[in-house]
């Protein structure tokens, strides 16, 4: 069998369509749009990178953008006050600090200090609590777990009893991945598992996996014969394993690789999503999400 490819360049586009029109209907009826303000202190070239990508979508959306750049420097009562400053900004609905922080900067206090209500990267304690509650109590869905969970239901694989292995417990896809996929709810209702570095039989429970997410960060972990044939397999894992010449633009790229073995996976799986290209994608359209989320809420409460 050759699994259906999942791609995330395919999915972004529906969802970014479908943000725009709910931008252009909220300018329309109510004169306001989505406000994100990306703070970048320093300048770590991948961090520019991610920054200028999220400005981009923002802007190509129509949503106001403001790309707060500083210096490295920056004192951490400097910086709190700038974010202290954004929370009190009505047209501002969505706050980023792009991570990591120089090394002078409690990122804790810095990330702990951004409205809950505008953390649109959903890492903040109290947003992390309402994703443990569920239901209304949820605002803000961290992006990459949120982008995994709509690119299962937007290929058409079924959560509710589903059998969900999850590799990987991290805070920022493992954790919430798995209690996403554990709520009581459409596209959720599953019956989850998550595994690590301790788990004593890592093949066996991935061979029961009937949805199997992958977050490990190690370069073909999951073997083929721990899939069970058809099942839908996200490869989150993005490893950098040498570099090539780019045909298109003749310069030095990484070769990337997930987690999965992918050419022997699709092979067995129903369902799998490829590196790169698959998962990656999601991650900046469900920010945009998020921010245009927020100034719904904002609208209600108003
Ligand atoms: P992380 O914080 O390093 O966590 C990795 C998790 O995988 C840990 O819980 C670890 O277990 C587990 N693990 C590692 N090796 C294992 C093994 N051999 N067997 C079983 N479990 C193992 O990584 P992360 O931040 O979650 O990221 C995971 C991968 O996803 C990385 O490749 C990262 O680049 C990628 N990623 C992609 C996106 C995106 O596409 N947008 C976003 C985020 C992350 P222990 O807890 O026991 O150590």
């Amino acid at each position: 069998m050759t699994a259906k490819l999942v791609k995330g360049t395919e999915i972004r586009e529906e969802i970014l369509k479908e943000i725009a029109e709910d931008v252009k209907k909220i300018k329309d009826e109510h004169g306001k749009v989505p406000g994100l303000v990306t703070i970048l202190v320093g300048e770590n070239p991948a961090s520019i990178s991610y920054v200028t990508a999220k400005i981009k979508t923002a802007k190509e959306l129509g949503f106001k953008e403001i790309q707060d750049n500083q210096p490295d420097d920056l004192a951490e009562e400097d910086l709190l006050a700038l974010i202290d400053k954004y929370n009190g900004d009505d047209t501002i609905h969505g706050i980023l600090v792009q991570l990591p922080l120089p090394k002078h900067v409690n990122e804790k206090r810095i990330l702990n200090a951004i409205d809950p209500d505008k953390d649109v990267d959903g890492f903040h304690p109290v947003n992390v609590g309402r994703l443990m509650i569920g239901g209304s109590e949820v605002k803000f869905l961290p992006c990459t777990p949120a982008g995994i969970q709509e690119m299962i239901v937007r290929a058409g694989v079924q959560t509710e009893g589903a059998e969900v292995v999850v590799v990987g417990r991290s805070n920022i896809v493992g954790k919430p991945i798995a209690n996403m996929l554990l709520q009581k709810g459409p596209g959720a209702n599953a019956t989850v598992t998550v595994v690590h570095t301790r788990t004593k039989d890592l093949a066996g429970h991935c061979k029961r996996a009937d949805i199997l997410v992958v977050a490990a960060g190690v370069p073909d972990l999951v073997k083929p014969e721990w899939i069970k044939p058809g099942a839908c397999v996200i490869d989150v894992g993005v490893n950098r394993v040498g570099e090539k010449i780019s045909e298109k633009t003749g310069k030095k790229i990484a070769i990337l690789k997930g987690d999965v073995d992918f050419d022997a996976a699709k092979e067995i799986a129903g369902y799998i999503t490829p590196v790169p290209g698959g998962v990656g994608p999601m991650t900046i359209t469900m920010l945009m999400k998020n921010t245009l989320a927020s100034l719904k809420f904002s609208l209600e409460k108003n």
